[in-house]
């Protein structure tokens, strides 16, 4: 097995190198003075796919405490959540919230027959307890705009550089 690196920028972790390929941070040992890994990182999470354990369903990447992300994806677990160091992060993982979405109640909420003006209003009524929230007309048919605001951006997540 490879001795594990992790770049205290990027979060992800590196085999065997001093320096971080992707920012040129010097690198910090992935594991602690008794060479277990710290659980803090950059975690990349699948569970099993089928009861035979043939396919891998990914979670995911994740940044943060093993027991955070292991709380937050229970619900998500087959047989056992793996938790595997992301050595590179492809963008395209990193799945950022986007800054809104589309959302129905479906049909027996009403809302989907309503004028869309009625709807926005049934809407902004729902969730009049929430200030970072702001709904819009959709396009969808029966649907609304959340539009989020924009909140303070991750200290020294991977896209922020
Ligand atoms: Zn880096």
């Amino acid at each position: 097995m490879n001795k594990l690196f992790r770049c205290p920028k990027c979060k992800t972790a590196k085999k065997d190198a001093k320096f971080c390929s992707e920012c040129g941070e010097k690198l910090e040992s992935f594991s602690d003075a008794s060479g277990i890994w710290k659980p803090e990182a950059m975690w990349r999470v699948t569970t099993q796919g089928d009861e035979e354990g043939r396919t891998t369903k990914q979670l995911g990447v994740h940044e943060g405490h093993i027991v955070d992300i292991a709380h937050k994806l229970s619900a998500e677990s087959f047989y056992d959540l793996c938790f595997e160091p992301v050595l590179a992060v492809k963008k395209a993982e990193i799945r950022e919230p986007r800054s809104s979405v589309h959302v129905t109640l479906g049909y027996d909420s009403g809302t989907t027959t309503m004028e869309s003006s009625a709807r926005q209003a049934y809407f902004r009524a729902m969730i009049k307890d929430r200030d970072d929230v702001k709904i819009t007309e959709s396009n969808y048919y029966g649907a609304v705009v959340f539009n989020f605001k924009k909140k303070e951006p991750v200290r020294g997540g991977p896209n922020d550089r």
